[in-house]
């Protein structure tokens, strides 16, 4: 699973995400009190004042990081006022040069509408779409951002790991596995030109970025700009994410030379467009696409309960009230504050906590409904009709659909793994979602 990430500040960035399956059941219950997770919930609650309504369609991995899907990110933003063909008829009496420094102001949305409207505009808006900061597509990627929970990880070798169930240390020396990161990075993205690897894990305040990083971006090939970005723990318990670049000549292999050089930067992410599903892989690869659409929204209904709470008691009001827990005697005074207590406490989940204050009742209710609506028409129904094509051990049935994965797994350049068939995780994880057992 690949997250294309946005920031705020209009600097874009790529995530990589491998997730497990049964993360979606594991998110944000587990949340411990100043979880590095804290930070980018709170990006995805808004504590006030409130000028847009609830987002409904609001996406979070399960860290409680906001992100935005593809479709989502380029829908136009619903403006009250509509210029008419004729107004924008002048649009096109402008000198060439003029309408190129209109077009420039224009935001990712914007570009890929005007893409769409005539083959004159979308001339104009292509190149600053693919080139703009706020859209980077795999191929057209120019800024890319790469994740990793710890970086670590970098060493590890992921689809072993889920194989055997422990952390498998890849058998490659550290030079060749950096060469080939960098040489994977450059094929799925070869424009891109500004690489930040990014790690989830909370260091302290006065920790530089790891050293994994360090080897990253002294082997980073000459035509691109490399980062690292990490999360940390200031004063106060504040959690901040930092931005760091090697100093210039500390490429050449010199000891220190960390530079901070964006202190406040916040992120969004938005999840890319999925490539084609074809044939029997590409089938169960759509319900994993879908399964992890619909645990995004999910994992966002806890945020949205938060946040109606917060409207419900300081949105065109102020009426302080209790936290829900019995036994926390916690007054909430201030927007915001319900925010972070019950993202710290976890005593959202108390008493009337995770009950929608009434004015929101009904659309909460339509929420869940919507989500058990599309979970059983992405994932469970198209799960279990792939279950009855498996068929019994032994059986005809099974022999095919074995033969026809694994043949595709094979030979489909689309999903190839670099590495036999039976040793990958696609097929791992399409075994054990076949097994019952893992029903
Ligand atoms: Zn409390």
């Amino acid at each position: 699973m690949a997250l294309v990430g946005l920031l705020k500040n209009r600097t874009p960035s790529l995530v990589a995400l491998q997730n497990s399956v049964e993360d979606v059941n594991t998110p944000l219950k587990r949340s411990p009190p100043l979880s590095p997770s804290m930070v980018r919930v709170l990006c995805a609650i808004h504590t006030g004042p409130w000028t847009r309504p609830l987002n409904w369609d609001l996406h979070v991995t399960h860290d409680g990081e906001p992100c935005v899907p593809f479709f989502l990110y380029v829908q136009p933003t619903p403006t009250p006022t509509r210029t008419s063909c004729s107004q924008f008829q002048k649009f096109r009496d402008f000198p060439a040069e003029l309408q190129l420094h209109v077009v420039s102001f224009c935001d990712g949305p914007t570009l890929f509408q005007l893409m769409r409207v005539s083959s004159a505009t979308r001339t104009l808006a292509k190149p600053l779409f693919w080139s703009c900061p706020d859209a980077c597509f795999l191929a057209y990627a120019e800024q890319v951002e790469v994740c990793f929970d710890g970086a670590k990880y970098i060493w590890h070798d992921w689809e072993a790991g889920l194989r055997t169930g422990a952390a498998v240390m890849r058998p490659q020396r550290a030079e060749d596995l950096v060469r080939d990161f960098w040489r994977t990075v450059q094929h799925r993205f070869p424009r891109a030109t500004r690489v930040t690897v990014r790690e989830s894990w909370l260091r302290k305040a006065t920790d530089p970025p790891p050293d994994e990083f360090r080897i990253l971006i002294q082997q980073c090939p000459a035509s691109i700009s490399a980062s690292a970005s990490i999360l940390q723990q200031g004063v106060d318990y504040q959690l901040e994410r930092s931005l760091w670049r090697l100093a210039p000549g500390d490429t050449t292999g010199t000891i220190g030379g960390w530079e901070r050089i964006d202190p406040s930067r916040t992120r969004q992410s938005i999840l890319p467009p999925p490539k084609e599903f074809r044939g029997p892989v590409g089938a169960f690869e759509r319900i994993h696409y879908h399964f992890y659409h619909h645990a995004f929204r999910k994992w966002a209904v806890r945020l949205l309960l938060i946040e109606a709470r917060e409207r419900h008691h300081f949105d065109g009001r102020h009426e302080s009230f209790h936290c829900f827990d019995p036994n926390c005697e916690v007054r909430l005074q201030q927007p915001g504050e319900w925010t972070l207590h019950a993202i710290n406490s976890g005593h959202d989940s108390k008493g009337e906590g995770p009950i929608p204050p009434e004015q929101y009742k009904a659309s909460f209710d339509q929420l869940k409904k919507q989500l058990k609506c599309m979970e059983q028409q992405d994932v469970h129904g198209p799960m279990e009709k792939m279950r009855q094509a498996w068929g019994d051990e032994g059986s005809e049935e099974r022999h095919n659909a074995e033969r026809a994965f694994l043949h595709q797994l094979e030979n489909d350049p689309l999903y190839a793994h670099g590495k036999p068939a039976k040793e990958t995780s696609t097929w791992f994880l399409y075994e054990r979602a076949m097994d019952p057992d893992n029903c």
